[in-house]
């Protein structure tokens, strides 16, 4: 492939991540108001970054429940779950920034 040609194959698959991730990010949005409007105090917002044991085990609930997902008895959505990984991850990433602020 030429340069050009290389040049151009990088921004369409950077367009399409770009597109793919920001309609994620939306439904992380999403999810993480409707999570807290629902558990109110008791939110994963409300967890301080330096809980760490905490963000763990609820990562790894989420985490479980993809692995869940995968088994021959599921009825769980793999994609759903997928999100919610994301949205924990999400969550506990801005309590890090939330703390360094
Ligand atoms: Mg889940």
């Amino acid at each position: 492939m030429s340069t050009r040609g290389s040049r151009i194959a990088q921004r369409v698959m950077a367009n399409r991540i770009g597109s793919s991730t920001r309609v994620i990010a939306g439904e992380i949005v999403k999810g993480r108001v409707a999570a807290h409007e629902k558990h109110g105090e008791n939110s994963i917002e409300a967890v301080p970054a330096s809980e760490t044991g905490r963000w763990l085990a609820i990562l790894g609930e989420e985490f479980g429940e993809v692995c869940r997902a995968l088994t021959y008895d599921q009825n769980m959505n793999l994609r759903d779950e997928l999100l919610d990984v994301a949205s924990v991850a999400v969550a506990w990433i801005a309590a890090i920034d939330a703390e360094e602020d």
